[in-house]
């Protein structure tokens, strides 16, 4: 088998210390199990800047996805409308998420290489008086984009609405003031920037939100207020917990404080992505999102004009010297990604463009 890093945002690389606490089977209905769950809701509302009172941490089976589709199926009512704001393939998926529950929603699309603007949302919830809740992504891992939620927020708040935030790929990497901002529901998963395995999203949820979530799921498994009536007791998961992920996301909690937290994780990120664009730039290989918009946890590049180029034949070679990359998901350009969240460090930028460098060679 072949070695490699992922340059992926999600799965990731994980440590080795991460990867061994996945050697044990631990027993669900155990007390030991229980309390580290409870830790894990409780260092999950310390990240989000929130107090206890106000805000309460769900862990939800399955990958991202879940935890986004758990949210809108149990918040938006049959009589109620969701705005959902989209500049990439996961706010779309809000969208399909919707149709599939027959969910009342409308989108307010943006170009993928743009940001939402707060005015024209602010516009739209005063001509659309029905809408009840707003949702956006954060980091839209499609492009790399980071939306501006400060500004949304604001406008969300203002008009008393109920504010969703997927903050998958940037929650843990990028510094979110959850209480400030007033966002009701923010949700992440575990193998993203806390750098553990997939297995489970969590939500970080409003209390006064969450109450009014009862009974309204049109899910059992994905129902959000039951998931947390049973966990909130004492820890138990609602159905079979992953256990081995839970253990292992534990540990990769420990390991987020003793680098620093928030703060020294997300200059780590900021530096390599950073970085990296600047040593791409030196190649001739430019970005898709401008410099002002562009987040630190993806990167999606536009191909070389000047090659025979194949992002395939590109993929093999730079796998066989130690790192995976990503192919494009933007539909108006020919790009690869190259994500940088995860247990890699600067000599792995630096690695990884002296492969770039020695295959653009070979191609020239
Ligand atoms: C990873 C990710 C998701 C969830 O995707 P899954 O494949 O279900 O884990 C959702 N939104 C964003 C922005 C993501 O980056």
């Amino acid at each position: 088998m072949i070695q490699y890093k992922l340059l992926t945002p999600g799965p990731l690389t994980t440590t080795e210390s991460v990867k061994k606490e996945m050697m044990t089977d631990h027993c669900t209905w155990d007390d030991d199990y229980k309390q580290i769950t409870q830790t894990i809701r409780k260092k999950l509302l310390n990240l989000a800047h929130v107090k206890e009172e106000e805000y309460t941490a769900v862990l939800m089976q399955g990958s991202g996805t879940f935890g986004v589709e758990s949210v809108i199926t149990s918040a938006v009512g049959d009589h109620d409308k969701l705005l959902i704001i989209a500049n990439g393939a996961y706010g779309e998926r809000m969208a399909d998420i919707c149709s599939h529950a027959k969910i009342p929603y409308m989108v307010y699309e943006v170009n993928y290489d743009q940001i939402p603007d707060a005015q024209k949302v602010e516009e739209l919830l005063q001509e659309n008086s029905e809408i009840t809740h707003v949702s956006m992504v954060h980091s839209e891992t499609t492009s790399g984009i980071l939306n501006d939620i400060e500004a949304i927020a604001k406008v969300v708040k203002a008009t008393g609405k109920t504010m969703i935030v997927d903050a998958m790929s940037s929650f843990g990497g990028v510094d979110i003031e959850v209480g400030k901002l007033g966002i009701d529901f923010i949700i992440s998963s575990a193998n993203k920037c806390i750098q553990g395995v997939p297995g489970f999203s969590f939500i970080i949820c409003k209390r006064e939100k969450l109450m009014e979530c009862k009974g309204r799921a049109r899910s059992l498994s994905l129902d959000l207020y039951d998931q947390w009536e049973t966990m909130e007791k004492d820890g138990k998961w609602r159905f079979t917990s992953p256990t081995h992920t839970v253990l292992a996301f534990a540990k990769a909690m420990e390991e987020m404080e003793e680098e620093g937290g928030i703060s020294a994780r997300s200059e780590r990120y900021y530096h390599n992505n950073r970085l990296l664009i600047q040593r791409m730039k030196e190649m001739g290989i430019q970005t898709y999102i401008g410099s002002k918009h562009q987040g630190p946890i993806i990167t999606t590049f536009l191909y070389p004009k000047n090659h025979q180029f194949s992002f395939r034949d590109m993929y093999e070679y730079i796998k066989e010297r130690g790192y995976a990359i990503y192919p494009g998901k933007v539909t108006d350009a020919d790009t690869f990604r190259i994500g940088n969240i995860g247990e890699i460090y600067e000599e792995d930028i630096m690695k990884l463009c002296d492969i770039f460098e020695e295959y653009f060679h070979t191609i020239h």
